[in-house]
């Protein structure tokens, strides 16, 4: 607690899922500390919450342990989304990826562990699915990991699930799929599909799908990525913790199918986006064809209800974009 709040710790909490976690929990009366290196994240994300009184920016690196012991001083429950995300990203630059995903998360998982926070829920990913070819994608079928970032992401898991049988910690991990929404960065090498290409048409420049476009995800909106973040951090369900869940919404989409709904939302708003042609390019290492989850068991457990499908959260995000870069 601090003050009389209960104390939330949202580790890259200036990047897209960071962000609009910080802000849900804000508006919810909670105290937020956000730790974050700005590595990928930006400080624009987090100005409007510095002038609030229930909300503390701590600019530091998970790498360091004393940054984090300091961070969850005082914290109820932690939000670990801080990490480098992106495969290619990986690939180029393994050793990284590894110190910030697998020093930086254990760095968090000891110090939340000497500071007896309730519970430590962290951002897990689908890639963990790596060369599993079984469709829907249920928690306990995975594969061989795909890349550097999958390895890491798996290897989480496994020091979450160890902290919780040796030390205690209460953990839940979510395996989040191809989040998008407000504030995801459209920018970089690393920028994720979605916000590249609403970025690329409004700028009447053509997409490039790598592959024939026939490569399905299962794109899941930021509030049903909020939604589960609320449930695993709230659930007194003693057999919804210490496991891993699927977050996503339950269905696919081909990359095809995205981009033709993309030219349409967003020409409501500039009519001569829907004759933008769309390139194809070769396929890229470490994609998997295709991506479905099934969400049996957040719905069993944790109770959760995916608000918004992929048409409707696209909708959204669109006009976000819109409305905000354009
Ligand atoms: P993001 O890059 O926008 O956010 C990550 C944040 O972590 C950034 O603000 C960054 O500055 C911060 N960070 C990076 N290294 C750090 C360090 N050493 N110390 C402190 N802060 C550091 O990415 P995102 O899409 O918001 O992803 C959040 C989490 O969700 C990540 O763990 C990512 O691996 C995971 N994830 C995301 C997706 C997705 O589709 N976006 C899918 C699966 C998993």
């Amino acid at each position: 607690m601090i003050g009389n709040k209960t104390a939330v710790l949202i580790t890259g909490g200036a990047g897209f899922i960071g962000t609009n976690l910080c802000e849900y929990f804000l508006s919810k009366g909670y105290f937020v500390i956000c730790l974050d290196n700005f590595a990928t994240g930006f400080r624009h994300n987090v100005t409007p919450f510095l002038n609030n009184e229930n909300f503390r920016l701590i600019e530091g690196d998970i790498r360091n342990l004393e940054t984090c012991k300091v961070a969850v001083t005082d914290v109820d429950y932690v939000l670990h989304q801080a990490a480098l995300g992106s495969v290619p990203r990986s690939i180029n630059d393994p050793i990284t990826t590894n110190d910030v995903n697998v020093s930086g998360f254990l760095n968090m998982l000891s110090a939340s562990k000497e500071a007896q926070v309730k519970r430590f829920v962290y951002a897990a990913s689908s890639s963990t699915y790596g060369d599993s070819e079984s469709l829907p994608k249920v928690e306990d079928v995975i594969g061989k990991p795909l890349s550097p970032y999958a390895i890491t992401k798996y290897v989480n898991e496994l020091y979450a699930d160890i902290f919780n049988k040796t030390y205690g910690l209460e953990t839940v991990g979510l395996r989040y799929f191809n989040v998008f929404g407000r504030k995801q960065d459209p920018n970089g090498a690393y920028a994720a599909v979605i916000p590249k290409f609403v970025m690329q048409l409004m700028k009447h420049e053509s997409p490039i799908i790598n592959g024939d476009g026939n490569f399905s995800r299962d794109f899941t909106y930021i509030d049903n990525v909020i939604q589960m973040n609320e449930l695993a951090m709230l659930s007194e369900n003693p057999e919804a913790i210490n496991t891993v869940y699927n977050t996503a919404f339950g269905d696919r989409t081909t990359l095809n199918d995205m981009v033709t709904s993309l030219k349409e939302y967003l020409s409501d708003f500039d009519s001569e986006i829907s004759n933008i042609p769309i390139i194809h390019g070769p396929n890229r290492v470490g994609d998997i064809p295709h991506s479905l989850a099934s969400i049996d068991k957040a719905k069993k457990l944790l109770n959760y209800n995916p608000k918004y499908s992929f048409q409707q959260g696209l909708k959204e995000a669109v006009k976000w974009y819109w409305d905000n870069l354009k």
